[in-house]
């Protein structure tokens, strides 16, 4: 019985060894291992054996079935192999073809370019602060130095919430009275960043949401000049170590003196141009002189404190950066728009 089954093993190598197809591989298989195959049917007579002849068969079996099998996985592995060159070299299977490439996200311009102030600002030594979107009236006007019949008013048109007295901010400038109230009597060095809102006819030019940074310094001894300094320093930051700024005076009823600055147009660098309106300047920010009233609003006495505000739009500037010339593009979902950043 051992000797039939050596010769059978020797036998089935050999045919194993000239199984040079998966198809031949395959017949193979079931002939051999499979489970009317050849060696499957030997293991099975084990049991009618005689129980002396049992134990030495019963090995050997397993034996050549294990040598068997692994036999038939290093001969498929070298027919697989050679089969796929073979079809390589047939059908010239190109594979340099570019796989499709994953779609991945990317930050919102607004993002990209908040992160930019926030980072510019942090690095001159402003924390940011949070405050709310929504406001009271008191918050968002009255403690600003702007009074109920005050014609200051008119410049923000607003949007109530069904609960009288509070409504969406129209500006980020709210903030500094929570930050004062929160710091008094400490310097102050913040910036406010976060989305206001306004009551308005929805143009290239206008939205009814936009986000805004504003800034406030408050401590011993601050003047205008530092004011200058610090925003003329920010300019550089953002827009070039080399582009010009200017200051023109302004009125806004929470600072005092009020100013707005100008940079150098990025995009005809100052010989005039559309964007510009062929004036070579860009209005970047407003800012001026915490006003008395809104120190004391917030705490500090006016006589021994001062401080400086100011308040920009990062939409506007992302506009002026990339040459955006629809502000309603920053909200309009269109991903045809958000790819490009
Ligand atoms: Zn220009």
């Amino acid at each position: 019985m051992i000797d039939q089954l050596n010769e059978d093993y020797a036998r089935l190598l050999e045919a194993l060894n000239e199984a040079n197809s998966s198809a031949e591989l395959d017949a193979w298989y079931k002939e051999a291992l499979g489970r009317k195959g050849h060696i499957t049917l030997m293991t099975r007579q084990v049991g009618q054996l005689s129980p002396e002849e049992r134990p030495a068969f019963g090995r050997r079996v397993n034996e050549v079935k294990k040598e068997l099998e692994h036999a038939y996985r290093a001969q498929s592995a070298r027919v697989q192999s050679a089969e796929l060159l073979a079809t390589i070299s047939r059908d010239s299977l190109d594979v340099t073809l570019p796989g499709r490439r994953q779609w991945r996200g990317r930050l919102h311009p607004a993002t990209l370019t908040l992160r930019e102030i926030y980072r510019i600002w942090g690095d001159m030594g402003f924390q940011i602060y949070r405050s709310r979107d929504v406001e009271t009236d008191e918050y968002n006007f009255e403690l600003l130095n702007i009074p109920e019949d005050h014609p200051a008013r008119d410049m923000w048109d607003t949007f109530h919430t069904t609960t009288p007295g509070v409504i969406l901010r129209t500006h980020t400038s709210p903030g500094q009275i929570h930050a004062m109230r929160e710091y008094c009597p400490e310097p102050i060095r913040v910036i406010l960043p976060g989305m206001c809102f306004r009551y308005e006819q929805i143009t290239a030019r206008s939205e009814i949401q936009f986000n805004q940074v504003e800034g406030l310094a408050v401590g011993h001894s601050i003047t205008m000049a530092d004011l200058k300094g610090t925003l003329v320093d920010f300019a550089k930051r953002m827009f070039g170590e080399h582009r010009k700024t200017r200051f023109r005076a302004n009125y806004f009823p929470f600072t005092e003196p009020s100013a707005e600055m100008d940079v150098e147009c990025l995009l005809c660098g100052g010989d005039g141009c559309q964007v510009c309106k062929y004036t070579g300047w860009l209005e970047i920010l407003g800012c001026g002189m915490v006003h008395p009233t809104v120190l004391r609003n917030g705490g500090y006495d006016p006589t021994v404190f001062s401080g400086f505000a100011f308040g920009m739009g990062p939409e506007r500037i992302a506009m002026l950066k990339f040459g955006i010339e629809d502000i309603r593009n920053f909200w309009a979902n269109d991903l045809r728009f958000l790819k490009q950043f």
